[in-house]
């Protein structure tokens, strides 16, 4: 089977709307005149950032929902992707898996697939999502104010245990390996958050180094709590045993987001949090002084360096 042939059978997916065929050289993307895009890129590479037993329907979920995350973070509204695919052979089953996966969660969060290529070599994959934002009013790291509450989603460190005991050859529990293999990006949390939250970022390297980018970008120091970061009880079982935070704080792969909130918007976000129904944790604030304090930790943790 031929590039074209491929592309034609796997990945030319009807859009809703005629302005995002496939089969022109380039595409051509329309936005409203008050909008911004926002455009990421994300590769995910076989042995690197997953194992090669990985299913893939995994994989072809993993790659969309961490470019997606990035635009969740952004408070961007999904529009296009762009995908690249190179691939060690023509596997029809694999292709099968992957297009329809990649297409299922492509629909969910109603993002287009309008253009990409493929090649042969070592797997891997590489996404360009594209998405919008009311002009001017995007969530970003260099926003943090003095006094802000810093908050985070629902809990970390789950996807990094799960990789944890890949490794050591233990099959994690079910919870566990869906945090690792479906994240779930939380676009509808972005989006609620425009106007609410100052600063915001997903915590894709780890909470630690994720949430230094904000006080760097917004030349603002933190002082967050150990006690108040949310755990799952797997997680909770596994301090208890080890203590070893380095998990929730530099494991990385959590695609929550972190964000710092005015005082005077907090209560939006307790009407964020019933509507989205989202678990949403006070973990620290914002402080003047350019330092990252924990409170309550002994030591500090290596988050996820990509060389
Ligand atoms: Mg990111």
């Amino acid at each position: 089977m031929n590039e074209f042939d491929l592309i034609e059978q796997y990945f030319n997916w009807q859009g809703d709307d005629d302005k995002s065929a496939i089969g022109d050289d380039c595409a051509l993307l329309s936005i409203e005149a008050n909008q911004q895009l926002a455009t990421s890129v994300d590769t995910l590479i076989e042995g690197v950032h997953f194992p090669p037993e990985t299913a893939a329907a995994d994989i072809a979920y993993k790659a969309l929902a961490v470019n997606l995350s990035d635009l969740a973070a952004m408070g961007a509204t999904p529009q296009y992707f762009t995908l690249a695919l190179t691939l060690p052979e023509f596997n029809r089953h694999w292709l099968e898996q992957f297009s329809s996966v990649l297409k299922s969660l492509a629909d969910e969060y109603r993002i287009n697939l309008v253009g990409g290529d493929t090649t042969k070599g070592k797997l891997s994959i590489t996404i360009n999502v594209t998405g919008t934002v009311p002009k001017g009013r995007a969530l970003l790291r260099s926003a943090a104010k003095v006094g802000d509450v810093i908050f985070v989603s629902n809990t970390l460190g789950d996807a990094a245990l799960a990789w944890q005991q890949i490794q050591q050859g233990i099959n994690p529990s079910q919870p566990l390996l869906t945090q690792f293999n479906t994240p779930n990006p939380q676009i509808q949390l972005g989006q609620a958050l425009l106007g609410v939250a100052n600063a915001c970022i997903d915590i894709s390297d780890g909470l630690e180094q994720d949430l230094g980018h904000i006080l760097h970008a917004s030349k603002v120091g933190a002082s967050i709590n150990l006690s108040d970061i949310p755990l799952s009880q797997a997680l909770i079982a596994y301090l208890k045993k080890t203590n070893d935070w380095c998990l929730p704080l530099a494991g990385g792969d959590d695609y929550q987001l972190c964000f710092s909130v005015p005082e005077a918007c907090i209560s939006r976000l307790q009407a964020i949090k019933r509507q989205l129904g989202v678990r949403l944790t006070k973990i620290g604030i914002i402080t003047q002084n350019q330092q990252l304090k924990i409170a309550g930790l002994d030591k500090t943790c290596q988050s996820y360096r990509h060389f």
